[in-house]
């Protein structure tokens, strides 16, 4: 089949002229200005020297970036450092020990408070365990855990030992957790008796057990009491995490490590096919994340209450509930449960309680608040709020001004950030001192970084047209490989368009030169030779007040080639998915789009299949769409969902 030029494509982006400047007390006071893009611009690289200032090193680098042998990047190579002496250590020699860290908020309503203090003697404990059991620098442990504050613990113990992590989502099956540990020849795992989950305790080590079947490399398990259920302790491998870090010494001197030193592997999500194991490394991924979270939401430590509710065995949580926080001296909240136990209001309860300033999530959870009510919202002071930020897709332009609405209060800036696990640090987003926000558009390179928007040739497009995202400077957060297989590091990411890191996401540049992100580039359909962006359609599913969520994805048709399938959940208060509204919302994406983008089907169903980080998986709807066997369903959050949308289907009129 020959392919229709991108850059005639995915041109129908929706007419968009809302425009939300920032408020003018937060610009007369924001971190990032326009000076700020003018500096990076001029300065290139010494841009970065300067960010690494931001950190404590042992030895200062007096290298920037070396990119002698590329795509492998070094940064900072002569410097050396250690991740939990920045994050911990540091901030109570400047005096900050007792400022809080972390506001930890338990499900069933227990809380804790954790110091910079204490988060420094409980990571020496722990890096004294894990030293105990004959972890040494570079080997590899596994975290299967919960949302608690040992979680924090254990990764930045591993950090100060120079022990790489590699946190598996607590949500992810007993395969799942093997095949990461086998990937990355882990010896020793890190897990919980269980954790809160929807209003009642779900037990996490019974999957270890399991794994671990398959792991014969694994000797130690460290097991930390969070629910008191019966669990069962193999001897001679399994230790409770009281008994063996409650003994240790409160001392322990950090080691400097190179920069280049491995940090974690971090899985990524598998939307797109078999998760990769993505490698970053201490200084650059330090320094990358200090300084976004500080510029993208426009962080004042001393007076912020900041909350990334998201969980930690996804990369945002590595880079905004831990390292760019913490290396920050951030008060941050740390959330445990769901955002409907025990009531649909918990996350309001928890911004009104600890009066956050600042909150970061992705647009499901937004939808999905959307889908409930802006009642519920109300009900709470949410006016301590100043900077909402969101990631993980798309963020459609409807949700957006709900989420200003609702709960910004109509007056703080919407930051919609576009990353990856492989970036480690926001690389596309307004800025909230200084953009002028667009609903739907994640606007602009971060100063410092520098994106494209290219045709199939690699050409830069026009404005007003659209193409492929790519990258076109190395980034000090970059992944340096994939785990164990440089190879494909190489395919993946830099042999499309020479020189340049291709994203794997379409993206189109609107007539004022500002980006939008139109999904994976696997995700674009062709229908008679128009390629279509799933972004569009579903947001334009969604502008239509009676749907909640949508999933669009090409199904293979013997007249159009690909012909556009959309699966909606509908809002709480609208009527059943007759005949009638399917007919309607077709027409309204005709209306909104054109009539090439009409959907040939829409199916409403209960649920999407959704991965850990709130995506969903447009694979297995086109493998139900295609009437095919499911493929890997290993990183979903919830795997009987598929069953549900089949059942849904089947009894369907
Ligand atoms: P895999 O690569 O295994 O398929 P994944 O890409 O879903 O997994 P992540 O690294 O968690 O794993 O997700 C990164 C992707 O998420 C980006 O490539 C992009 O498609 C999407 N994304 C993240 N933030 C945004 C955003 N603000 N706007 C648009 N898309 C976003
Ligand atoms: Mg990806």
């Amino acid at each position: 089949m020959s392919e229709p030029q991108q850059s005639e494509a995915l041109s129908n982006l929706l007419h968009e002229d809302r425009r939300f400047p920032p408020p003018d007390e937060l610009a007369a006071a924001a971190n990032v200005t326009v000076e700020t893009y003018a500096a990076a611009e001029a300065e290139g690289e010494g841009f970065w020297a300067e960010q690494a200032k931001r950190i404590s090193w042992a030895q200062e680098p007096t290298q920037v970036l070396d990119w002698s042998n590329p795509p492998f990047a070094k940064w900072f190579a002569d410097g050396t450092l250690n991740a939990a002496y920045n994050c911990c250590d540091r901030h109570v020699e400047a005096g900050l020990g007792d400022r809080v860290a972390f506001h930890f908020e338990g499900e069933p309503g227990d809380t804790r408070t954790i110091t910079y203090a204490e988060l420094t003697t409980e990571v020496k404990k722990a890096a004294n365990a894990l030293l105990e059991l004959g972890v040494k620098a570079g080997d590899r442990v596994a975290l299967y855990l919960p949302m608690i504050p040992e979680t924090v613990f254990a990764m930045l113990a591993c950090a100060r030992i120079g022990a790489p992590h590699t946190v598996v989502f607590g949500g992810f099956s007993a395969d799942a957790l093997a095949s990461r540990i086998q990937d990355c020849g882990v010896e020793v795992v890190i897990t919980a008796d269980g954790g809160y989950r929807r209003g009642a305790p779900s037990p996490l080590k019974p999957a270890v057990d399991e794994a671990l079947k398959s792991c014969p490399e694994v000797r130690s398990v460290v097991v930390i009491k969070r629910t008191g259920q019966e669990t069962a302790m193999a001897d001679g491998r399994d230790v409770w995490w009281d008994d063996i870090v409650g003994k240790q010494s409160e001392e322990h001197t950090p080691e400097a490590f190179p920069a280049e030193h491995p940090l974690y592997i971090m899985y990524t999500s598998g939307s797109t096919g078999k998760p990769k194991g993505i490698l970053h490394t201490t200084g650059g991924y330090l320094v990358g994340c200090s300084y976004t979270q500080w510029a993208t939401f426009d962080l004042k430590p001393e007076t912020d209450i900041y909350w990334t509710a998201a969980d930690i065995g996804w990369v945002t949580g590595h880079s905004y509930i831990v390292y760019g926080p913490l290396s920050n001296a951030t008060t941050s909240i740390l959330y445990e449960g769901t955002p409907d136990t025990p009531h649909k209001g918990r996350w309001w309860e928890i911004v009104q309680k600890y009066q956050a300033t600042i909150l970061y999530c992705a647009p499901t959870a937004i939808r999905t608040f959307m889908k409930w009510g802006a009642d519920i919202p109300a009900k709470f002071d949410l006016s301590s709020l100043r900077v909402l930020g969101s990631v993980g897709e798309p963020i459609n332009p409807e949700a957006y001004v709900w989420y200003r609405e609702h709960i910004g209060g109509d007056k703080t800036p919407v930051v919609d950030t576009w990353w990856q696990t492989e970036t480690g640090m926001h690389m596309i987003s307004p800025m909230p001192g200084v953009t002028s926000g667009k609903p739907g558009a994640a606007m602009k390179a971060v100063p410092g970084v520098s994106v494209d928007v290219v045709n199939d040739e690699g050409i830069p497009v026009q404005n007003g047209e659209g193409g492929y995202l790519v990258i076109t400077k190395p980034w000090p957060a970059m992944l340096r490989t994939l785990w164990g297989d440089d190879q494909r590091y190489v395919d993946t990411y830099w042999s499309r368009f020479e020189g340049r890191y291709f994203a794997g996401d379409g993206a189109k540049k609107d007539e004022d030169g500002d980006l939008w992100l139109l999904g994976r580039v696997d995700d674009v359909m062709n229908v008679s030779g128009h390629r279509l962006s799933t972004t569009e359609i579903e947001s334009a599913l969604v502008s239509h007040p009676s749907v909640a969520e949508a999933a669009v994805v090409g199904a293979t048709d013997a007249t159009t080639g690909q012909a556009i399938v959309a699966f909606v959940i509908l809002r709480g208060d609208a009527t059943n998915g007759g005949a009638d509204q399917v007919t309607e919302l077709r027409n309204h994406v005709a209306k909104e789009i054109g009539p090439i983008a009409k959907p040939r089907q829409i199916m409403v169903v209960e649920e999407l299949p959704k991965t850990r980080s709130g995506k969903i998986m447009r694979r297995l709807l086109r493998d139900i769409a295609e009437n095919r066997e499911l493929g890997d369903v290993t990183t979903l959050t919830d795997s009987t969902v598929m069953d549900l949308i089949k059942s849904n289907l089947a009894t369907a009129p």
